[in-house]
C-alpha cells in the first residue's frame, strides 16, 4: 500500500494528479509509460510545503537557490521524447535540481546518473530519493558540462539546463544509437533539441521552444 504521505489529499491528492494528466494528454503526450509514472509520483514532495497545494499546476516553481523544478508538460515531452526509440538502460541527468525529473527517469530506465552542480539542492534530491527507495540512481555534484565520463557511455542524456551549444563532451559520452535530448540557445531564445548518434556522426533535430535556467560552471558548494 502507498503510505499516506504520497498518497496526499485535497490539492495534492490523487484527483488533482489525475487532472494534471489530462492537461498533459490534451497537450499531446501520448506514452502511456510515461502518463502512469507521473499519475504516480508525488510532485509535492519535492518543493517546499509552502507551494505543495500548486505542485500539480502544469509551470515550473521556485526550488530555491535561484532554481526551478521543471514544468511538468516538459518534463512529460522530454522524457517521451528521450525514450521513443524504446527502453533505455543507462541515462544521464544533467540538473538534478529537486529530484523530481531523476525520479520519473528512475521508474523507467534501468540506471540513472544525476549530476547538479548546487550542493544544497543536490543534498535535498538525495535525501527524496532514500524516502522514495529510487535504489537505481547515482548522484554527483559536478559541472554536467563535462559530463561523466566514468559512467558513460550512456543510452541517453537529459539535460534541465540551457547552454548556448551542445557540449560536445556530452556526445562523446552518447552510444550508437543513443539519445540526447537537452535545451540549447541563450536565456531569452531556447530550443529543444535532440541528438542522436550515428554509426559515423549525428543526426540533429529541434523541437518545441523553451525556457530553461542556463547551464552554469563549476560548483557551487
Ligand atoms: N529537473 C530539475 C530541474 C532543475 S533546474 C527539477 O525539476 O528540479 C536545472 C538545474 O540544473 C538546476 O538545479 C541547476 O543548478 C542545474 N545546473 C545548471 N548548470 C549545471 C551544470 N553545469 N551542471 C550540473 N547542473 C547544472
Amino acid at each position: 500500500m502507498t503510505p499516506l504521505q504520497f498518497q496526499g489529499i485535497g490539492m495534492t491528492s490523487q484527483r488533482t494528479r489525475d487532472r494534471l494528466i489530462t492537461r498533459l494528454i490534451e497537450q499531446g503526450i501520448k506514452s502511456h509509460a510515461v502518463l502512469d509514472v507521473m499519475a504516480n509520483t508525488p510532485r509535492h514532495l519535492f518543493i517546499d510545503e509552502a507551494l505543495s497545494h500548486r505542485a500539480y499546476e502544469d509551470t515550473a516553481l521556485p526550488i530555491g537557490f535561484g532554481q526551478t523544478i521543471s514544468q511538468p508538460y516538459i518534463v512529460a515531452k522530454m522524457t517521451e521524447v528521450l525514450l521513443a526509440n524504446g527502453p533505455l538502460e543507462s541515462v544521464l541527468e544533467i540538473g538534478t535540481g529537486c529530484g523530481y525529473q531523476t525520479a520519473v527517469l528512475s521508474q523507467l530506465v534501468q540506471r540513472v546518473y544525476s549530476v547538479e552542480r548546487i550542493a544544497g539542492l543536490q543534498s535535498k534530491a538525495r535525501e527524496r530519493a532514500a524516502l522514495l527507495r529510487m535504489n537505481n540512481v547515482k548522484f554527483q555534484l559536478a559541472d554536467g558540462n563535462w559530463g561523466w565520463e566514468d559512467e558513460g557511455p550512456f543510452d541517453g542524456i537529459l539535460s534541465a539546463a540551457a547552454p548556448e551549444k551542445v557540449p560536445p563532451e556530452l556526445v562523446a559520452q552518447l552510444k550508437v544509437g543513443g539519445r540526447l535530448i537537452m535545451p540549447v540557445g541563450s536565456e531569452d531564445k531556447q530550443q529543444l533539441v535532440l541528438i542522436i548518434r550515428e554509426e559515423e556522426g549525428i543526426s540533429k533535430q529541434y523541437l518545441d521552444a523553451v525556457r530553461f535556467v542556463p547551464m552554469l560552471d563549476g560548483i557551487q558548494k
